[in-house]
């Protein structure tokens, strides 16, 4: 039995069976045995990969956006760069360096603040970013970062926040809960008495998943926006639309694992629900950009051109690295997923919402396609 096996046990049997959110938190962010708290999960030793790790020209290009977004906005004095659960610190690294082609932007970044949790993944950044001239603030939570403009950027963060999960009964919505048996082994449940807050009307047997965390904090950082100024970058896998469906799912070692098998030892995410952190942007005043394909992101901030500057720089085992990288961040094309099923390719699984100040210009990315008027 793991170390947060024993633990979840424990407060299992002391307090009954616990929410899927709860145990989902402790799973990622439990201070002792947290799967991020207690690992560097990525690459192909690891767990999983994401889009930075993929290739160079994913932070390069997000932090020329970041340089653009406040130039657009002629946002005067010094400014924040926020990173959302930066990993390994490489997005962060493609950004600064991409940036040099904008030194007044570098100039005003007063500071980087990294919102992290994990002492090994902060190591991590800090060896990464060391010697880049900029000063980095490490936070618990977005709580901490000093008032003043501010440029948040979170790439696969909102998925890793826990979820309620609820399925429709006759009588309302019942919550999933862990419990645990005799030998340790956790299993899911459901609460007795039906949730009768939630009004979403479904057939019985459909299933909601809600992130109020996620929610709670797209609203706190909007409003902030709106206050203080800057603007949000959020990408991440997820649905334009609040559905129905389970999108839970955990992963080890690029495989699809049960998340109620050794907690702790795989990453359990949730699809982002885009549609929620957009509303979650209005109610607190600001504007959400988006979301749209992170293939149209990036196709329209240059990808492409990118990509071949970057092929005609290098030698041809290079250059055809740059392309597979790119077929991989922009391909929209079904693939092999984790479980074994077909899932959408990264460019179209994986979404991009902007939130800023109403009365700030259009964000770079986020433009109508002129030859497309439906946009
Ligand atoms: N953005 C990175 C890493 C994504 S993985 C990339 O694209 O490669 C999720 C990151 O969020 C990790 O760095 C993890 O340690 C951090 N994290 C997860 N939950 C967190 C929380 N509640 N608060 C702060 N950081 C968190």
């Amino acid at each position: 039995m793991t170390g947060l096996a024993r633990k979840l046990k424990a407060i299992i049997e002391s307090e009954g069976p616990i929410p899927f959110d709860r145990y989902m938190q402790l799973c990622l962010g439990d201070p002792e045995f947290g799967y991020y708290i207690t690992r560097d999960p990525f690459g192909a030793d690891g767990d999983f990969t994401t889009a930075p790790e993929i290739s160079q020209m994913f932070g390069e290009l997000v932090g020329l956006w970041a340089a653009e977004t406040w130039s657009r906005q002629k946002i005067n004095g010094p400014v924040r760069l926020v990173e959302l659960g930066p990993g390994r610190g490489t997005l962060m690294a493609d950004a600064l360096r991409a940036c040099r082609v904008a030194p007044d932007f570098l100039a005003a970044v007063e500071e980087i603040c990294l919102v992290e949790t994990s002492p090994i993944l902060r190591e991590k950044q800090e060896l990464k970013l060391q010697g880049r001239g900029v000063n980095i603030r490490w936070c618990e939570s977005v709580a901490d970062i000093p008032p003043g403009p501010a440029i948040f950027i979170a790439n696969e963060f909102f998925d890793a926040l826990p979820v309620r999960h609820f399925i429709r009964v006759d009588e309302g919505w019942c919550e999933k809960l862990v419990g645990v048996d005799e030998d340790g082994n956790f299993f899911p449940g459901l609460t007795a008495e039906p949730e009768q807050l939630i009004r979403a009307e479904a057939p019985v047997g459909a299933i909601l998943e809600i992130c109020a965390t996620g929610h709670k904090l797209a609203a706190a950082i909007s409003a902030r926006i709106v206050r203080q100024g800057g603007a949000a970058l959020i990408i991440d896998y997820g649905h334009v639309e609040t559905a129905y469906g389970e999108t839970v799912q955990a992963l080890r070692r690029h495989v699809a694992a049960d998340p109620l098998t050794d907690p702790g030892e795989s990453d359990i995410t949730a699809h982002v629900d885009f549609a929620s952190l957009a509303r979650a942007a209005a109610a607190s005043g600001a504007v959400a950009y988006g979301p749209i394909t992170q293939a149209d992101f990036l196709n329209r901030l240059g990808v492409v051109q990118r990509a071949k500057a970057l092929r005609a720089s290098g030698n041809p085992v290079q250059a055809a690295n740059v392309d597979q990288e790119l077929r991989r961040l922009t391909s929209t094309d079904p693939e092999i997923g984790a479980g074994g099923r077909m899932v959408p390719g990264m460019g179209d699984l994986f979404k991009v919402i902007a939130i800023q100040p109403s009365d700030a210009p259009t964000p770079p990315g986020f433009e109508p396609d002129a030859a497309d008027p439906d946009q």
